[in-house]
């Protein structure tokens, strides 16, 4: 074992956690935010979206919060909150962290210790910066391995490791899944696009809503909207053309961004799309009072499709929509 690697183990074993009587057996009675972040760490450099020793507040962070929450989910009582933000500033007080203050700010304990927020962490800091020869290690998958064992075992009780464990592994799944599906959305359409049987259910809900969210760049296909959080929450959901339940089937094509209104509107087949990407709506809200404007003042228009065509919804599944839905 390298010299280079003992010193990590070492600072991942002797995190500085605050203890206190709100903190279960599960994370030994010690606040669990920076072991959590830097599992979520470990995951990320494996999918290679972190790609050097630098963690940006506004690219990475996301996604990283996305992770983070997960992880927090299995090993925290619900009503227990937090924000990324904490750790993600917290850990500059761990030999191998430094947070990068933005231009003309500094950086003093008590400004640190203020931060609660994604937004006051961005108004301060730029991002994060990992220790080089850290960051080197935690290019092997190897080093990654041991090292999350490390954090595993000094920071989580035994049941609590087994449920870190079930989420990394849905974590890989999820990734796996996602790039499975941007490389089919290359080929031609068949029925069944991607072997889902071979993930779980969670694997396959993360894996297919990251693909279609990003590749809409969380905005609506229908109505054009976008609005997406400092801590990451969208306001779009990955839609399914063609229902889930009946095909199985997660293409990306037979997928769309869709705000929750829209959302809801397209399943009950008040909005539809046309053969020329066009949105229909059902007579059904031009007869309906109460129906919100916003959806009337949508035929007509063109939907808001990704930049990349190969990944437009495909039009045997907007028939199909049409068809179930009387849309013409
Ligand atoms: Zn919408």
């Amino acid at each position: 074992m390298t010299a280079m690697l003992e010193t990590a183990i070492l600072r991942f074993s002797k995190l500085r956690r605050a203890p206190g009587s709100v903190w279960s057996e599960a994370t030994k009675k010690q606040a669990p935010h920076k072991p959590l972040l830097l599992l979520s760490l470990l995951d990320l450099v494996a999918r290679g979206v972190v790609s050097s020793s630098f963690i940006d507040v506004r690219e990475d962070l996301v996604e990283l919060n996305e992770l983070f929450t997960n992880y927090w989910r299995r090993v925290v009582p619900i009503r227990q909150t937090s924000s990324i933000a904490f750790p993600f500033s917290r850990l500059h007080n761990e030999p191998f962290w430094k947070l990068v203050p933005a231009a003309n700010q500094e950086l003093d304990r008590k400004t640190i210790n203020s931060i609660n927020t994604v937004t006051q962490l961005r108004q301060v800091a730029v991002g994060g910066q990992i220790d080089t020869d850290l960051y080197t290690l935690l290019l092997k998958e190897e080093n990654r391995s041991i090292l999350r064992q490390v954090l595993l075992e000094s920071c989580f009780s035994t049941a609590a490791i087994r449920e870190l464990n079930d989420q990394a592994a849905i974590h890989a799944e999820a990734f796996s899944y996602n790039q499975d599906l941007l490389l089919k959305a290359q080929l031609p359409l068949v029925k069944e696009a991607v072997e889902s049987a071979n993930y779980r259910a969670m694997a396959r809900d993360q894996g297919f809503r990251r693909a279609v969210v990003t590749t809409y760049d969380h905005r609506c296909a229908l109505c054009g909207i976008r609005i997406v959080t400092a801590e990451g929450h969208t306001a779009v959901d990955a839609a399914h053309i063609v229902p889930w339940s009946k095909t199985h089937n997660d293409d990306i094509r037979n997928g769309m961004a869709l705000c929750k209104l829209c959302h809801w509107a397209f399943d009950e087949g008040m909005v539809g799309v046309s053969d020329k990407y066009v949105v229909l709506t059902s007579r059904q809200i031009a007869l309906k009072s109460n129906v919100p404007g916003s959806l009337q003042t949508l035929t007509g228009r063109l939907i808001v499709a990704p930049d990349d065509e190969s990944f437009w919804p495909a039009q045997e599944y907007l028939r199909w929509h049409r068809r179930e839905f009387r849309l013409i």
